[in-house]
C-alpha cells in the first residue's frame, strides 16, 4: 500500500469556452458547478486513478485527461515522486462545459500546490493542454486557462504560449443549458470548415476586440453586441435541439447574448444582474420541456478565482 504523504481536495470548475466570438481563444469560469478531486502525493512513484464517482471514465492513467495531465507535469519535475488522484465527477463528459478541461488542470493544479507551486499559470496551462489533446484531438486552452486562472482568459497565442486573464465586470452572470444529448468535441471540430472568408473573419475580430474592450470598460451593451459568431454558430448549432428557439427566448427576456458552450451541446447566455439571469434560466427551460430531450440548468456568478481548495 502505498504512503500518502499529502494530500488535498479540491473544487474542479466547468468552463464556458468561446463565447461565441472567440472560438479557441476566449473562456470563463463557473462557481455553481464543478467536480471535486482528492490528490495526493505518495511514496510510490508513478501515477495512479485510484476512484472516480458520478462518471463512467477510464481508470487507466493513459486514457484519462487527469492522469495525461499528471504525467505531462512529472516529465518536468525532477524528483520521483507518486501521485494518486481520485474523480467525484459533477459535470458530465461531453457537455461543452469543460469536463475534461476541470480534470486535467484541477490535477495538475493540484499537484502543484502539493509540491509548493514549483510551475506557473502558463506552464500548467500547457500540462494541463495534454489532457485535452487526449479528449478532444485537439490541445485547446480556452476550457482550462479559465479553470486555471479564474474569470475571462484570452489565449492570445497558442506558440508560443501566452494566456492572459482579463477583467471581469462585477454585475455579469452566465445561465446555461446542457441538453442531455452527448456531442464529442471531436465530432463537433469536424462539421468545421478549415478556410474563413475575410469579410467573416473581419466581422469576427471587431466582435473580439469589441468583447474585451466591453469586460474593462463595464460597458455590457457592448459585450451583447459583441457576442456574435459568423464562423462557427452557423455550422455547429444544428447539432443543436431548439438552438434557434433558446437563443431566441434568451434575448427576449434581456440576455446579452447567447452562443454554443464550447463545441455544445450546451448554450450559454450572459446576462447584467441575478434576476435577468434567472428569468433568462425560466425562459429557456419553458422552451425544452416541450421537447423530449432531458437537461440541465445552471446558473452563475464568474468566478474569478478558479480552483479552490475545499
Ligand atoms: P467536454 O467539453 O465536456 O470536456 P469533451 O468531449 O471535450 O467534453 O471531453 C470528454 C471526453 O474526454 C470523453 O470522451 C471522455 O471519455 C474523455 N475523458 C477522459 N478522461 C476524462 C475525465 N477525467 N473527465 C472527463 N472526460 C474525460
Amino acid at each position: 500500500m502505498p504512503i500518502h504523504t499529502k494530500s488535498i481536495k479540491i473544487f474542479a470548475p466547468a468552463t464556458v469556452a468561446n463565447l461565441s466570438c472567440g472560438f479557441d481563444v476566449l473562456g470563463c469560469c463557473l462557481d455553481t458547478v464543478g467536480d471535486e478531486m482528492v490528490i495526493s502525493i505518495s511514496s510510490t512513484p508513478g501515477t495512479r486513478i485510484t476512484k472516480i464517482e458520478g462518471a463512467n471514465l477510464p481508470l487507466d492513467t493513459k486514457k484519462n485527461v487527469a492522469g495525461v495531465a499528471v504525467e505531462a507535469l512529472l516529465e518536468n519535475y525532477d524528483s520521483e515522486i507518486g501521485v494518486e488522484i481520485e474523480i467525484y465527477k459533477k459535470i458530465k463528459a461531453g457537455s461543452g462545459i469543460g469536463s475534461s478541461a476541470a480534470s486535467s488542470a484541477g490535477a495538475v493544479w493540484a499537484v502543484n500546490q502539493l509540491l509548493g507551486g514549483p510551475f506557473t499559470h502558463q506552464e500548467l496551462i500547457a500540462f494541463a493542454m495534454k489532457g485535452e489533446k487526449l479528449a478532444s484531438g485537439n490541445a485547446h486552452a480556452d476550457n482550462v486557462a479559465p479553470a486555471l486562472m479564474g474569470g475571462f482568459t484570452l489565449v492570445r497565442s497558442y506558440t508560443p504560449l501566452d494566456v492572459i486573464k482579463l477583467h471581469t465586470p462585477q454585475d455579469l452572470m452566465i445561465t446555461v443549458i446542457h441538453p442531455l444529448i452527448e456531442v464529442k468535441t471531436s465530432d463537433s471540430r469536424s462539421v468545421l470548415k478549415q478556410k474563413v472568408m475575410l469579410k467573416k473573419a473581419i466581422q469576427q475580430w471587431g466582435n473580439l476586440g469589441g468583447f474585451i474592450s466591453g469586460l474593462y470598460t463595464e460597458d455590457y451593451d457592448l459585450i451583447g453586441r459583441s457576442l456574435e459568431d459568423v464562423i462557427i454558430e452557423p455550422l455547429r448549432s444544428i447539432l443543436i435541439p431548439e438552438y434557434d428557439n433558446v437563443k431566441q427566448a434568451a434575448i427576449a427576456q434581456g440576455a446579452l447574448g447567447c452562443g454554443i458552450s464550447g463545441s455544445g451541446p450546451s448554450i450559454y447566455a450572459l446576462s447584467k444582474g441575478a434576476d435577468t439571469a434567472e428569468k433568462v434560466a425560466n425562459a429557456i427551460r419553458e422552451v425544452y420541456k416541450k421537447t423530449a430531450v432531458s437537461f440541465d440548468i445552471h446558473i452563475s456568478k464568474i468566478n474569478t478565482q478558479g480552483i479552490k481548495i475545499i
